[in-house]
């Protein structure tokens, strides 16, 4: 979804009337942009990370992942050898409020088997999918407060919608994400796509759609959600030249392709044909503009569908391509084991910088993180990676890890 961690530039005032360029530059308040790291986190919060329950890692793979954090940093990762651990491992918690409650509520009632966890350490929210034998399943990392969880789109929906509607649109739409890469990854043929040839734009557009369908037929129609959605995304884009997330103008003209929200199946639809309309509206304008932009939205429905049916990988079945599949998130670190006893492994992120990423990045995916000593009597943040499904999960996202033995693992290695 949209949030992400920025920070807030209080001092901006909003004005329907700015202009979202400025000599045809996007238009983004000082600071806010270029010094981003990749990023496609929403924006709504953190999970709830049921602690009666084993973690949701220990015993699963993975599959897509929507969301990137980092703000890189580094590690010099010399440690090497007798290392033991010097503090407990563990995965973030945090408590949610009120809305935040209640949002982690309505996120089970749309989907019983989703597992969120309430993240203290970063504003926003992000969901990924893992896929094991049960099928896929939902991870939900959200903030705990709900002003955090919905930065920075919070303040333009601010006035225009409760504070616990717009916390249950927040998760609602990261369920929407989930929803969206199962209907691809379980089709009813029992072959298995990726939704990640979709570009993000589409799947924010699709993601906002089930958001607000969800959030409307628990709320009624009444409750202004999709005005406010609509508007508040077209604000932030231009506020902060957040292209990615600048929904507004293609979730308003696809919810014109869908007229029924009576149930959870008619969201899920209504997302994948929101997903179609943006692929091809933004088709269209990379052909010049070949439709109008007021021709009936069926013909960039039609068109995106048609050019996503090319480029679609589709596998033969879930297992074909949990084997093939890895993303990119984090191709871009370097992971150094530090350590490796029995079935868990230490490892550490490298970078060339000065400050330790590897919390962070950990925090964000859901690894265990703590200390180790080390032989040189340093103690070193590391992950800890338990058995071949976790460490597939970890190289699924991209990694690849170095091991002491100098080897490279990476996707594939892990496979039994
Ligand atoms: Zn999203």
């Amino acid at each position: 979804m949209y949030f992400d961690d920025r920070e807030h530039d209080s001092a901006v005032s909003v004005k329907v009337s700015r202009p979202t360029r400025i000599n045809g530059a996007p238009y983004a308040p000082p600071g806010v942009g270029l010094s981003r790291t990749c990023r496609r986190v929403d924006a709504m919060g953190q999970f709830l990370v049921s602690r009666s329950k084993p973690p949701p890692w220990s015993a699963a793979v993975p599959l897509a992942v929507s969301a990137v954090v980092v703000a890189l940093q580094s590690w010099p990762a010399d440690a090497r050898a007798e290392t033991h651990e010097v503090t407990q491992f563990t995965v973030p918690s945090g408590t949610p409020d009120e809305n935040m409650q209640a949002a982690g509520k309505f996120a089970h009632e749309l989907d019983p088997n989703v597992e969120i966890s309430y993240w203290d350490s970063q504003t926003g929210a992000l969901s990924v999918s893992r896929v094991d034998a049960a099928g896929t399943r939902c991870i939900l990392r959200l903030s705990p407060t709900t002003r955090e969880a919905l930065k920075p789109l919070g303040r333009f929906l601010d006035g225009r919608l409760e504070a616990r509607a717009q916390a249950m649109f927040a998760v609602a739409h990261e369920v929407g994400h989930c929803k969206m890469r199962d209907a691809f990854l379980s089709r009813p043929d029992g072959r298995a796509a990726d939704t990640s040839v979709f570009p993000w734009l589409a799947q924010e557009a699709a993601a906002d759609v089930y958001g607000i369908l969800s959030t409307e037929r628990a709320l009624g129609e009444q409750v202004p959600v999709r005005q406010a959605v609509i508007v508040s995304r077209m604000l932030t884009a231009s506020m902060y030249g957040d292209y990615v997330h600048a929904t507004g103008h293609y979730v308003s003209e696809a919810l014109e392709l869908c007229r029924r929200n009576r149930s959870d199946a008619d969201a899920v639809k209504c997302a994948i044909t929101t997903a179609y309309f943006t692929v091809g509206s933004l088709v269209n304008d990379e052909q010049g503009a070949a439709y109008a932009v007021d021709s009936a939205p069926q013909m960039f429905y039609e068109l995106g569908r048609h050019h996503i049916e090319e480029k679609m990988r589709v596998y033969d079945d879930i297992a074909q391509y949990k084997a093939h599949f890895s993303g990119a998130d984090l191709s871009r670190f370097a992971f150094n084991e530090v350590s490796h006893s029995g079935d868990s492994r230490y490892i550490t992120v490298a970078t060339h910088q000065q400050a330790d990423t590897t919390y962070r990045l950990a925090d964000f995916y859901g690894f265990k993180t703590g200390e180790v000593a080390t032989d040189d009597e340093r103690n070193v943040t590391v992950l800890r990676i338990d058995g071949d499904d976790e460490l597939d999960w970890l190289l699924t996202l991209g990694a690849v890890v170095h091991t002491e033995a100098g080897e490279s693992l990476r996707k594939g290695d892990a496979e039994r």
